[in-house]
């Protein structure tokens, strides 16, 4: 089958298309044919590698996807051939005590579908049963793609990590990417406001107003977003800030707060590690809160909403899986708003 791939780390000069076997089931996994993969920074940083990363290679790229059950394992009889699925992109093993209390995510042995194991830029993928979602006949394959692994993390981060209360107040950091264009909508579900969005363009903050934010801020125009949030908050700050950016913003994130205020991260699009101020944390009594993906029952909840439309994931474009690597490209030049969507 054809599938985007890798056969060692580094950079998109090593992703090709190329020619791999279709995957054997084991007894507990469904083959499904894929309709529709989805692209992530995820995809960049597996690609880049790091030391605890031990892949199989060559790699199959790609977290997020759906598609049709094609065949199914010994132990997976109950899942009817031909049935449309959307997948949760969070594997873990049932077994240990993170996964019998609920918290699936915080599996022993998690894994993420592309990024621990081959992924979905591919014609045809292993899943394990219980990752499947039946997806309803009106909901596109794309849609369901798009969604699944930033709508479970923005919503695991905000709602239940975060415990955003309606009449909150909230910042996030960044307008243009997937878990952001999520959050400021499962902000806006929750009856947070105002919604503060620092956004590094007119056009990015325009579809961050569409999307439910309130009071948007240019950074090009007040690179001292920080005091602009601050004085915008009656000098107050927010209750909430997201920030997924991390080296070159936490610092000014952890200003924005309110006295008693939360910080939420999932991630680091600007590099992982940095200085900060602890006079900063403890004299202002603040929270820094992480995550990463969420449970089961989670990703349930959040595409159902996407399902009904509540929620609508932001589609940058769709593309035919052999161009795979021009969609890497453009999403590591950061030239996307909204998802980059493959179709095989
Ligand atoms: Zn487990």
């Amino acid at each position: 089958m054809k599938a985007l791939i890798f056969s060692q780390h580094g950079t998109l000069e090593q992703v090709s298309i190329g020619e791999v076997p279709v995957p054997t089931i084991a007894a507990d996994e469904v083959l499904l044919q894929v309709k529709a993969a989805a692209l992530n920074r995820l995809d960049l940083w597996v690609l880049a590698g790091w030391p605890a990363l031990k892949l199989k290679l060559p790699h199959v790229m790609g977290s997020d996807g759906a598609g049709i059950v094609t065949a199914v394992g010994a132990n997976a009889q109950h899942i009817p051939l031909g049935r449309r699925m959307a997948v949760n992109p969070t594997v873990s093993c049932g077994r240990c005590a993170f996964c019998q209390s609920g918290r699936d995510h915080m599996c022993d042995r998690f894994a993420v579908l592309g990024e621990h194991r081959d992924g979905f830029a591919a014609e045809y993928i292993a899943v394990p049963a219980q990752n499947l979602l039946p997806l309803p006949d009106h909901v596109p394959y794309e849609t369901a793609a798009a969604a699944s692994l930033v709508f479970v993390t923005a919503w695991h981060s905000l709602i239940e990590v975060g415990r955003l209360q309606a009449g909150e107040s909230i910042l996030i950091v960044g307008a243009g990417g997937g878990v952001n264009s999520a959050a400021i909508q499962i902000a806006r579900l929750a009856g947070a406001d105002p919604i503060y969005v620092v956004g590094s363009n007119t056009e990015k903050l325009a579809r961050a107003e569409a999307l439910g934010a309130t009071i948007l801020i240019n950074r090009q125009q007040q690179p001292d977003w920080a005091r602009a949030v601050f004085q915008a908050s009656n000098r107050q700050g927010v209750d909430v800030v997201v920030d997924n950016v991390g080296a070159a913003t936490f610092h000014h994130s952890l200003r924005a707060l309110k006295k008693g205020g939360r910080l939420l991260t999932v991630g680091n699009t600007s590099g992982p590690k940095f200085e900060l101020d602890n006079r900063l944390i403890f004299a202002r009594h603040l929270q820094i809160l992480g995550s990463t993906m969420g449970p089961r029952q989670e990703y349930a909840k959040v595409m159902e909403m996407v399902f009904n439309g509540r929620l609508q994931p932001v589609i940058d474009s769709i593309h035919p899986l052999q161009d795979g690597r021009i969609a890497l490209r453009k999403l590591q030049e950061g030239h996307v708003s909204g998802k980059l969507v493959l179709i095989p």
